[in-house]
């Protein structure tokens, strides 16, 4: 084929009445003029062109069969939900709902009653918020007790979770001052107790969420670092980060931390919680309720989606052994390492895969020490790229020339489809 046997742009395009059918012919006869200059066969246009339509037809954000053997992936949307979770979404969302609506007295309601109280049962806090997600309940618990004054923190403490959120800059932008106390591996009671003065609002205290300091290392109790807050009128907030309810290996829960002297806790939704993105934070009515008067409270909302997703989510909680069996991140994490061989050992079979023994992790900034038994089924490693691209990607980890699908994070109703996608890959 030469250059002016290209079809025009109108001539492909008029195969299809879509409207991305023009951008479509374009892209594919920009395509076939270079192949052509290059000397090389441009191959079916009318085929390339509809392959074209379909792609540009296709979500961008698609579902993927998480093969990593991280549970709390960020990258891969961290915590899947739980089918009762899911179907609060469609109920509350289908149609109208009272979002804001109070339905006994027939006026305006607030959308934060929804789950406020199910969360001061849950966590034993006087009161509850929840917004956006946790670096913005973070930003406005410090915009709202401390906004123009110190807040003070251990040098242990400012951390960067991941994608550039770091402690200090979220300080800095909610106007209030950071004060460092303490080394990075060593900060005492009396850090914090000889730093307190008449400018001081606040003592904050961080979970070192994704790191640990081992050796010579302290860091003072939540329950003194109460006192000290006592002492000085000051209110203690902990940021939690992953937000476990259930005892969960050493990640501290809001109750636990609330009943060892933290006024205030904050937490996401989308960690070890399991549930939708979303910011809790949860104490005393008092400082609560600043927040919840605070202008940026609006600007950092919680959407319907999430709140009714969170709402399906918590109710599970009311009934712990329900959660563990109904949240898949608290499922995926308490799995006997026998029940995930069985599933590896089913895929290898079906796909004449190699069972390989792995570690999975917990992920999403959560308990990094912590080491998971797991089982993966090993294939060719040239199936990583197709696998990715179908519509329902399957993403696993490459490792020594070899694709390993980590079945912890799959589901026993995933394995069909991910033998079905290898098989097509080959
Ligand atoms: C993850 C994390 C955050 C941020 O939470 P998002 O819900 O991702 O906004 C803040 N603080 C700590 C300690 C964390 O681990």
């Amino acid at each position: 084929m030469v250059l002016r046997d290209l079809p025009s742009v109108d001539e492909l395009a008029r195969a299809s009445d879509d409207p991305l059918a023009v951008d479509a012919a374009r892209a594919v006869i920009a395509r076939a003029r270079e192949a052509i200059r290059r000397g090389a066969d441009p191959g079916e246009l009318t085929a390339l062109f509809q392959e074209e339509l379909a792609t540009a037809r296709r979500p961008a954000l698609r579902r993927v069969l998480n093969a990593t053997g991280v549970i709390v992936h960020t990258n891969l949307g961290r915590a899947p939900l739980a089918g009762a979770a899911l179907e609060r979404v469609i109920e509350a969302t289908r149609g109208y709902s009272n979002l804001e609506y109070d339905l006994s007295e027939g006026r305006r309601g607030s959308r934060q009653d929804h789950v406020a109280s199910i969360l001061t049962r849950l966590t034993g806090a006087e009161a509850a918020i929840v917004v956006n997600n946790n670096a913005g309940a973070l930003l406005l618990a410090l915009a709202a007790l401390a906004e123009g004054r110190d807040v003070i923190v251990s040098r242990g403490e400012l951390i960067e979770i991941g994608d550039g959120f770091r402690i200090p800059d979220v300080l800095a932008r909610s106007g209030a001052r950071l004060v460092e106390v303490g080394t990075t591996n060593r900060t005492r009671a009396a850090d914090y107790e000889k730093a307190i003065d008449d400018r001081t609002a606040l003592l904050l205290r961080v979970h070192q969420s994704n790191f640990r300091v081992v050796g010579f290392a302290e860091q003072p109790s939540l329950a003194e670092l109460s006192t000290v807050a006592r002492a000085g009128s000051l209110p203690l907030l902990d940021d939690l980060g992953s937000g476990a309810l259930l005892d969960l290996s050493d990640e501290p829960t809001a109750r636990a931390s609330l009943a060892a002297g933290a006024d205030l806790v904050c937490y996401s939704g989308d960690k070890l919680l399991g549930g939708p993105q979303a910011g809790i934070v949860a104490g005393r009515a008092d400082l609560v309720e600043r927040l919840r008067r605070h202008p940026l409270h609006r600007a950092l909302r919680i959407d319907k989606l999430s709140l009714a997703a969170l709402e399906g989510t918590l109710l599970l909680y009311l009934d712990p052994e329900r959660a563990v069996a109904e949240v898949p991140v608290l499922r995926m994490l308490r799995e006997p390492a026998d029940a995930v061989r069985a599933r590896a050992e089913r895929l290898a079979a079906a796909v004449g895969g190699e069972v390989e023994e792995t570690v999975a992790r917990v992920g999403g900034g959560a308990l990094p020490l912590h080491e998971l038994p797991s089982f993966a089924c090993a294939v060719e490693e040239s199936l990583a790229a197709p696998l990715r691209e179908r519509d329902h990607a399957v993403v696993g980890i490459v490792r020594d020339g070899r694709l390993l699908l980590d079945c912890r994070t799959l589901a026993d109703a995933e394995l069909d489809e991910v033998a079905a996608a290898v098989a097509s890959c080959r």
